[in-house]
């Protein structure tokens, strides 16, 4: 399924912890896509220095 249409449908899932991810954040990985991370996961993300990215 394409990425915009899995945001659409909220079933996103946490890049870090893949759990489903509600209300995340969204992050650059380093392949430089887009990934959400949970609100759980947003300090690790922090701390491996991951870009935010606006919606
Ligand atoms: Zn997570």
């Amino acid at each position: 399924m394409a990425n915009w249409l899995k945001r659409i449908l909220g079933m996103e899932k946490c890049y870090i912890c893949n759990n489903k991810a509600v209300k995340p954040r969204m992050y650059i990985n380093d392949e430089g896509e887009k990934v959400p991370v949970c609100f759980k996961c947003v300090t690790y993300a922090e701390r491996r220095a991951m870009k935010k990215s606006s919606y």
